[in-house]
């Protein structure tokens, strides 16, 4: 069994639906678990539903036109207009209609049953598609698959239930004339058959899932780039290829926020040491990059980790005491509650500075919830360097003339903060 993720960008419009059928068909033959994400920008078109309908910014039923257009557009280029496809495509869309009547419930829930259909829409047209063009297959629903607890927004995997169901439901669909599970990322299901979802760009990590359960023999993660590259190619002209990755600096890439994989992807594949391939399904048949046990990263050279809007918050107590173990578990208490990520930390005696994401959404509110209880500073618009395997130079070079406002390093890793520059 070998398990697929194809991530939104590979099924985008109706080319690269057809084009991904092509790379499946050169796998004839073989049982796959094909994980496929929303099409293109769907996930930031149901956030804009979720936030229209909860927060009253803008017209939700606009909002969600817009997506269902973007399909129906996809649809007419791979389906005749009698194709049963289309009913339940709109049987799905009716779904969000309905939770758009209701009166708003807590945030994620709401979030989670909305932005979920942009997978089940994704893989219901190109289960479809496929097998109208003899790539015979089964569409798999991953709530049934993949349980989690009802933590919205990044549910938490009940991994006994989820490797039983898995093993209960893939084999059989997978056996005879069907070789080929279709099967959504990003979702899951809770015991009360509630819908959740595993994180922004979380399909990733259902692949991993489903390669864990079934003992896979690869997870391939098709890309829009060649493999995994020491930096992001629209930031970095000279971003380089990385022909093999340890899983170690795979998975410190990864959570540092190299986007190229979800960082909870690793860890389980890690633990059967399951190879994860990452390849171009532009050009499906070159080499890509391989991650695996006992492969060094070759070429070793610096992988640089580039994060835009930033905030650099400094965290002191109203009395001038000590920011010690006390405060200090209290400010993490505050962080946690908001299900903030913190990028990066460092604490002085009178002071705690935290680097975050400045999402509009929660930023104020966690600003105002600490300033309960401390003095809170903050910069906003500032970068966040991460240099994996970095040298004096590549820093040098790095902060040239920017002024730095926090820098940590460890033997492998250096992290900087500096202003941002607008042109
Ligand atoms: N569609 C989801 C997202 O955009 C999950 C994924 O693409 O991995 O976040
Ligand atoms: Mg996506």
């Amino acid at each position: 069994m070998k398990v697929f993720k194809f991530g939104g960008a590979s099924v985008k419009d109706a080319d690269a639906v057809k084009n991904i059928a092509s790379i499946i068909k050169k796998y004839d033959g073989e049982k796959l678990v094909v994980v496929i994400s929303a099409m293109g920008k769907t996930t930031n078109g149901l956030e804009k539903v979720v936030n229209a309908y909860y927060y009253k910014n803008d017209d939700a039923i606009k909002c969600l036109d817009d997506v269902k257009n973007y399909h129906h557009d996809i649809m007419k280029k791979l389906f005749k207009a009698s194709h049963e496809v289309h009913t339940t495509v709109n049987n799905l869309f009716v779904e969000i209609e309905w939770v758009l009547e209701e009166q708003p419930r807590n945030y994620g829930f709401v979030y989670d049953q909305i932005v979920s259909i942009g997978e089940l829409v994704s893989t219901t047209i190109i289960s479809a598609y496929l097998n109208d063009n003899g790539i015979k297959n089964k569409w798999i629903d991953a709530r049934s698959c993949i349980q989690t607890d009802n933590h919205y927004r990044s549910g938490n995997v009940d991994w006994e239930l989820t490797k039983k169901l898995i093993n209960e439901i893939i084999p059989g669909a997978t056996n005879g004339e069907n070789k080929i599970a279709i099967v959504q990322g990003f979702i899951g299901g809770t015991s009360e058959n509630y819908t959740t979802t595993l994180g922004r760009e979380g399909s990733d990590y259902t692949a991993s899932i489903f390669a864990y359960c079934l003992n896979a023999e690869s997870v391939t993660i098709w890309k829009d780039v060649a493999g995994v590259l020491n930096a992001d190619p629209k930031l970095f002209e000279d971003a380089q290829k990385l022909e093999q990755i340890s899983y170690n600096d795979a998975i410190e890439l990864a959570y540092f926020g190299a986007s190229v994989i979800h960082p909870k992807t690793i860890k389980p594949i890690e633990n059967k040491n399951i190879p994860l391939y990452v390849k171009s399904f532009i050009k499906p048949d070159s080499a890509g990059t391989v991650i695996g046990r006992d492969l060094q990263t070759k070429p070793l050279i610096p992988s640089y980790i580039f994060k835009s809007n930033q905030v650099l918050i400094s965290i002191a107590a109203k009395d001038f005491s000590f920011i010690a173990e006390e405060s200090l578990s209290k400010i993490f208490g505050v962080f946690a509650n908001a299900g903030v990520k913190i990028n990066l930390m460092q604490n002085s005696a009178i002071s705690f500075s935290v680097c975050i994401d400045n999402d509009e959404f929660t930023l104020q509110s966690l600003l105002d919830e600490l300033k309960k209880e401390y003095r809170v500073l903050y910069n906003d618009d500032l970068l966040l360097y991460t240099i994996r395997h970095y040298n004096q130079f590549t820093l040098d070079k790095l902060t040239k003339d920017r002024e730095i406002l926090l820098e940590q390093r460890t033997r492998n890793t250096a992290q900087i903060v500096i202003r941002e520059v607008k042109e």
